[in-house]
């Protein structure tokens, strides 16, 4: 089998390189020739757990390629799948521009019949433009050449995006052609060889599916958020609450973690845009209006911690942050809760001393400001008055807090994502404060 996946970033790349591992020649195209020259020398534009070895073990096998150009690979491509990115646009609807301008490529190259898949994320009805596209593009070259179009959205998280492609807990395939599902099927057969994890749909269904998925899971960060709020005015501990209701099945103990709010390339562009559907249709969307607006807020509850603990005065101050992708495991930096931080601190006047084990790379490209980046966590608190910790990377669970407590100007920690033990840090005579946990001393 021969399948082409256009956009080579988290979703394509993961894509390809798993499909390449499966036996499926398949060639992998990217506008950006940095991206696709980087790859041609086998090294990797993002960091995936375990990507890098799949893309080159399959690259040493020859059915893995990288290329700018979708024309030349065109040739026997069975299935292509468009997985480019869907940008908010100033209004929040996604825009579509490059899955459109995917779509305009292939119709004026196809040669054979081929099923056009949707992995990007994108509202209700796009797989209908996409046909339209296609379609008239090949009118204009004064060709008919027989398609199906599907929709296939992505449900990877970034950090375990390999094994989630690899063990999927499900599959959907929105399509009206036989023919397109069965060749569907066949692709990703060896994803689910003890468990039939296919959910076949029609594409409206298949499209609105990844959105609501994505909405009630920004719904269960902010509620929790909201709840955690609540339990400091109480005198209650959010993490005694959540494992009270996690054990009802019906709520269930995942992704039920207070923080400093969900930041990443998908939650807050989707939320966004489906609120954005919603409008379009007359209908609002109160619930996401307010999961958006406690986002927003969430974001500032560790900084207000700061300025009460430093008296309302960042002046001069030295504060340290552990932690600055969205979510550990992961490079990705978009619309991380870390830069909203970062920013209020210096507009306060802090200065800021950073480490993240893996997204230093990215924060120096998002970042104006002038940060210190550190080499480790140890350095990064080198005479700091407070330590904020906004990723939950491991390495950061155990570290050496005698250690810690030598190098900080003041022994203030302020957690938050909840890793830490409030009793241990102030047993060791740090001040410590979490999200949502009791603020006894
Ligand atoms: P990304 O920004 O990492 O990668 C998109 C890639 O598409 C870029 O490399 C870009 O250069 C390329 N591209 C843009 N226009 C192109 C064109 N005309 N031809 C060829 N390449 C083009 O995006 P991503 O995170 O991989 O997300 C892609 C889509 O998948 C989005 O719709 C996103 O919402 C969805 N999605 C993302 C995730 C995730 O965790 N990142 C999970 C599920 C779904």
């Amino acid at each position: 089998m021969k399948a082409i996946v256009v956009g080579t970033g988290y979703v394509g790349l993961v894509t390809g390189a798993c499909l390449a591992d499966t036996g499926v020649h398949v060639s992998c195209i990217d506008i950006d020739e940095r991206k696709i020259n980087m790859l041609k020398g086998e090294r990797l534009p993002i960091y995936e757990t375990g990507l890098e070895e799949i893309v080159r073990r399959n690259m040493k096998k020859g059915r893995l390629e990288f290329g700018t150009s979708l024309a030349e690979f065109l040739q026997g491509a069975e299935v292509i799948f468009i997985a480019v990115g869907t940008p908010p646009d100033e209004d929040g609807s996604a825009n579509l521009r490059h899955v459109l301008a995917v779509a305009t490529a292939i119709g004026e190259a196809l040669q054979d019949y081929a099923v056009v898949v949707t992995k990007s994320t994108v509202p209700v009805g796009t797989s209908a433009k996409v046909k339209a596209f296609i379609a008239a593009a090949m009118d204009k070259r004064g060709r008919k050449i027989s398609f199906d179009v599907a929709s296939n959205p992505e449900f990877l998280k970034e950090g375990a995006a390999v094994q989630d492609f690899l063990s999927p807990d499900r599959i959907v395939i929105g399509t009206d052609s036989m023919r397109a599902r069965n060749v569907l099927d066949q692709l990703y057969k060896p994803f689910q060889l003890n468990r039939y994890r296919i959910i076949h749909m029609d594409i409206a269904s298949a499209e609105m599916t990844k959105y609501a998925a994505n909405a009630m899971l920004a719904a269960r960060i902010s509620f929790m958020n909201d709840m955690a709020n609540l339990c400091e005015f109480v005198d209650a501990d959010i993490n005694q609450v959540r494992n009270g209701i996690g054990a009802d099945p019906r709520i269930g103990s995942k992704f039920l973690y207070p923080g400093v709010g969900y930041g990443g390339s998908c939650f807050p562009k989707d939320v966004k845009a489906l609120i954005h559907t919603g409008k379009y249709y007359g209908h609002r969307l109160r619930l996401l209006e307010a999961v958006e607006a406690i986002n927003e807020d969430q974001k500032q509850v560790l900084f207000k911690k700061l300025l009460y603990f430093l008296d309302n005065d960042l002046e001069g101050k030295q504060i340290a942050i552990w932690g600055l992708a969205f979510k550990p495991n992961t490079d990705d930096m978009r619309e991380a809760p870390a830069l909203t931080i970062i920013e209020a601190l210096i507009k306060a006047g802090a200065g800021v001393r950073a480490y993240d084990p893996m997204a230093t790379g990215e924060a120096r490209k998002q970042i104006a400001a002038d940060v210190i980046y550190a080499q480790n966590e140890y350095e990064a608190v080198d005479g700091a008055d407070a330590l904020m910790l906004l990723t939950e990377w491991p390495e950061f669970r155990l570290p050496d807090w005698k250690r810690v407590k030598r190098l900080m100007q003041l022994p203030l920690v302020l957690d938050g994502r909840n890793i830490y033990n409030p009793q241990q840090l102030r047993s060791l005579g740090f001040v410590y404060h979490g999200i949502g946990t009791k603020n006894g001393t």
